[in-house]
């Protein structure tokens, strides 16, 4: 009970305690859940999401509608925070994570009704969360060829895509992530670059082993390809800096203001010299190039590319292994870096620059199609499967998919369940529930009845092992390493990890305390206004 004297602290807040918190909070959870539980699968419907612009995106990936909802409930918002953080980590699995946390939640909601203190359920759903780890150390199979990685990244985007574009996009993605060391989220964005041109048909969309930018070089009289040469990078540009002009115009008269033309001209000069000491073939700026520089430029036969945005100038960096140096006059030899051949190439009147490295780093993913709709939804797509591929790693990375590696544990943990005393065995056998979701809603997605597949499904596996599932494509069952429907390891502990964390964190809320909203101006007004 609280005190009078918290009663007069929390005077402005709204309190929910024990168990209408709990369901409050889950059925918030719940709600995010219906909201992509259609979406499951090869076989899941698209959603169609309209923005306060009216723009209109059609999608059946999880991450993606929870992207654009806007969501007012805490812990609808914590649910949310699974999905980015599986998103982040494992790149797939989104809709996985946020189904089994929202059905560990109600469970627990259950539990409670019966009795179970959410502490004892949080410490049950820890302990079958463990042994889940453990059944899947002994499930989990070892990559053989290079076509299980293909399997992979084939199932994670399978559903995605239409299937003409799968096997295109599954190629790019498995060629792009050859230059990207293991787990390394930076590369993934760094060394590879999408590109959207509005030329050609989507099936046009290619990979070239080069870093590729939107630019013209500052000097159109010099040559627009060349060979092996340096490369100076730098984060600053080619120009005398204005502030010491106008210090200097002050004391103007003819003679002093020919006088300060000369020296900037002579600075120029001196700046031009030094790159060219140093044998610089390619000058890339971010900041502007002074016009006057252009012809000592084209003397020192050194081309040049300006307005570099900060992310390309790293790009240019890594990939030709330059380093980013702050002006033209620190510049040394060692700071410089080197590429293969270089050309410049103009696509729908728009110029590009390739610069192809000697390390065979950098790549760009020239993405094309009618619309920038169905570009987006192809860079996303080969985002996820580039993400997923990077993460092909382990000595045992491959899980059955299909929802058998989930029915598999499921029935490990009843097995087991039987082992715990009293009321924790309910809480095992609610765990064991949630995981079930995952094939209960990939058979109703693709408009099967989900207890008679659960049980087709268990009797197969009890009999021939934990790789046996359905292809949802075709509906039999099957042997599914044989035909390639292989889940990530990584995607499927973490998404089992996050949702156990996150359950567990909701389970012990006791008490939601919100603060009151001032009864003023509803947001409607205040967007109406803007406009
Ligand atoms: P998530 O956002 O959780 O990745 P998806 O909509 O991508 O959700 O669905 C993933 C599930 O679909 C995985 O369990 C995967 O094994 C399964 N899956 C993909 N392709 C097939 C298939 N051809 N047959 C059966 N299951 C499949
Ligand atoms: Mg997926």
């Amino acid at each position: 009970m609280s005190s009078p004297d918290e009663d007069l602290t929390l005077q402005d807040t709204d309190r929910v305690t024990g168990r209408a918190a709990l369901v409050g909070n889950a059925r918030a959870a719940l709600a995010v859940a219906a909201a992509v539980r259609s979406t499951l699968g090869p076989k899941g419907m698209d959603k169609m999401l309209i923005d306060q612009n009216g723009e209109v995106l059609i999608t059946n990936d999880g991450a993606t509608v929870l992207d654009t909802a806007k969501v007012e409930h805490p812990t609808a918002k914590l649910v949310i925070e699974t999905s980015i953080t599986q998103d982040r980590v494992a790149r797939d699995g989104t809709t996985t994570s946020i189904l089994i946390l929202a059905e560990l939640l109600r469970n627990a909601l259950e539990l409670s009704r019966s009795g179970l203190h959410p502490t004892i359920i949080a410490d049950s759903y820890r302990s079958a969360y463990s042994m889940c780890m453990k059944e899947i150390d002994s499930i989990a199979r070892p990559i053989t060829s290079d076509e299980d990685v293909r399997y992979i990244v084939s199932t994670c985007i399978g559903q995605k895509i239409d299937s003409s574009m799968l096997d295109l996009v599954c190629m790019l993605a498995l060629d792009a992530s050859e230059s990207i060391e293991v787990n390394d989220p930076e590369g993934e964005r760094i060394l590879v670059k999408r590109i959207s041109l509005e030329e050609g048909a989507v099936t046009d969309t290619e990979l070239v082993s080069a870093f590729v930018t939107r630019k013209q070089r500052f000097d159109k009289s010099m040559p627009n390809h060349g060979g092996s040469c340096s490369i100076a990078v730098i984060d600053g540009g080619l120009e005398v800096p204005e502030l010491e002009f106008d210090a200097e115009l002050e004391i103007s008269s003819l003679g002093v203001r020919e006088g300060f033309t000369q020296r900037k001209r002579k600075k120029l000069e001196g700046l031009v010299s030094h790159l060219e000491s140093l044998g610089v073939g390619i000058l890339a700026v971010r900041d502007g190039i002074d016009e006057e520089a252009q012809s000592m430029l084209r003397k020192a036969g050194i081309n040049c590319f300006r307005r570099f945005d900060k992310e390309d100038l790293n790009r240019l960096s890594q990939i030709t292994g330059a380093m980013i140096v702050r002006s033209i006059e620190v510049t040394e030899s060692t700071h410089l870096g080197r590429c293969d051949s270089w050309k410049e190439r103009k696509v729908s009147g728009v110029h590009y620059l390739h610069v192809v490295s000697n390390s065979g780093r950098g790549k760009t993913l020239l993405v094309r199609g009618s619309t920038p709709a169905l570009r987006d939804e192809v860079v996303r797509t080969f985002d996820d499967a580039l993400g997923v591929a990077v993460r092909v790693s382990g000595t045992a990375p491959m899980l059955p998919g299909g929802g058998s590696t989930w029915s598999h544990l499921a029935r490990m943990l009843r097995n087991e369940a039987s082992k715990y005393a009293g009321k924790r065995q309910l809480a095992v056998e609610g765990f064991a529930d949630a995981l079930e979701t995952i094939p209960r809603v990939l058979a109703q997605n693709s408009g099967h009845d989900p207890i008679d597949r659960i049980l087709e499904l268990s009797a197969a596996q009890t009999k021939d092992g934990p790789w046996v599932g359905f292809d949802l494509m075709t509906d039999n069952l099957v042997s599914l390493d044989s035909i390639g429907i292989i889940d990530l390891r990584l995607v499927v502990e973490n998404a089992l990890s996050g949702a156990t964390e996150g359950a567990i964190s909701v389970l012990r809320i006791d008490d939601v305390l919100w603060a009151k909203v001032e009864p003023g101006e509803p947001d409607w007004n205040q967007d109406e206004d803007e406009d």
